[in-house]
């Protein structure tokens, strides 16, 4: 299947990932440390027929599978709303003239995957209405293990509640679950190979990841990212791993399984160490309806304007597609004159 949609790189963009709401019940220091900046008006956010109409037109496009985020996307009330409408886009048979005209016919695969990423606070009575409203698979962040050092990565002291949530999606069916650690140095670099083990005892996926320089403090430093490389071998003390036999493709994370057969999955994500732009097929869709090409772009440009200007169908496409060609060749985290993004990881959705 040919991507319909396109960077200037010739890279095919196929992931989309929205962030709901740019509110967030959790204060993690790497994201959110000193709280929420003013929020953006109401108004200014997206609404659930606006997003489903921009998702609708992106799946037109090409995108296969949309990532729900935030902030912490539960926050929003009528995220099942959402998730009902977002799954039929699953159900469509997509083959449509491209309405902007010429000699382009869309033949998009159409939506494959609907996922979510949450800090798993609001999963303990609400991952079955999650299940129920169509949604694949869930994402759920967990930084420890330990109850002191969750409270002090996360700003809040619900270690139990979120592993409840774990459980709680589990039961739900919302398989196959995946659990984010960033990783920091000084933090919980120790609970490395715990993870490892929890991993393996309930059978969930595990990702670790760099620590970005995505925080709202500005406070990132180099020091304190804990490599790719040093999480593997942490593991490997204690349980050797088997590099997976897949297709990497656009894929965030190296991914291995337990050599001795144990359940579970392990998944490596290296943006700072081992960059992986060159495979990048994601763009971002913030909660106030711009579109970010790349987690550090400096530029984001206003789809909600051209939707709320009453653009057409046709226009909209167009413009998103002038956007995508506007694509960051690469991350320039490891560039002496590199600029962190303005906006933290819970405004550009992660
Ligand atoms: N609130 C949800 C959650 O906690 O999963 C979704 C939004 S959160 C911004 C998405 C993911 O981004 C989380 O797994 C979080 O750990 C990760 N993240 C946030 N800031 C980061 C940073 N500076 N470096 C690496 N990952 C980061």
């Amino acid at each position: 299947m040919t991507a319909l949609l396109k960077d200037s790189y010739n890279r095919p963009i196929r992931d989309l990932r929205v962030s709901l709401t740019d509110r967030c019940n959790f204060r993690c220091f790497y994201c959110l440390p000193h709280g929420e900046p003013p929020m953006a008006a109401k108004e200014q956010m997206l609404s659930y027929e606006e997003i489903e109409y921009a998702c609708d037109i992106f799946v037109e496009l090409g995108i296969e599978k949309i990532r729900l985020t935030g902030g912490e996307p539960m926050m929003r009330r009528d995220i099942e709303q959402i998730i009902f409408k977002l799954a039929q886009l699953k159900e469509r048979t997509l083959e449509r003239p491209h309405p902007a005209g010429g000699s382009r016919a869309s033949c998009a695969p159409g939506l494959r995957d609907l996922a979510l990423t949450t800090n798993g606070y609001f999963l303990p009575h609400r991952a079955h209405s999650l299940k129920e409203a169509g949604l694949d698979r869930i994402t759920i962040s967990l930084d420890s293990l330990k109850r002191n050092v969750f409270k002090q990565m996360t700003g809040v002291d619900v270690l139990d509640r979120v592993l409840e949530g774990i459980a709680a999606a589990k039961e739900a069916g919302l398989n196959p679950i995946k659990i984010n650690a960033v990783i920091v140095r000084g933090h919980n670099e120790d609970e490395v190979a715990d993870f490892a083990a929890f991993a393996r005892e309930h059978d969930v996926k595990m990702r670790f990841i760099e620590f970005m320089p995505l925080d709202s403090g500005h406070d990132w430093s180099r020091d304190d990212v804990v490599s790719g490389r040093e999480i593997r071998q942490r593991i490997e003390e204690r349980f050797p791993l088997e590099a997976l036999d897949v297709v990497r493709g656009s894929e965030t994370s190296t991914r291995y399984r337990f050599a001795d057969g144990a359940p579970g999955e392990i998944g490596i994500i290296a943006p700072v160490t081992e960059p992986f732009c060159g495979a990048c097929s994601r763009i971002r869709l913030t909660a106030d309806g711009q579109i970010r090409t790349c987690l550090f772009s400096t530029v984001e440009y206003s789809l909600r304007d051209v939707m709320r200007d009453g653009g057409s169908r046709g226009e909209i496409i167009d413009f998103i597609e002038s956007v995508v060609m506007k694509k960051e060749p690469r991350h320039y985290i490891n560039d002496p004159g590199f600029v962190a993004p303005s906006r933290s990881m819970s405004f550009i959705g992660g």
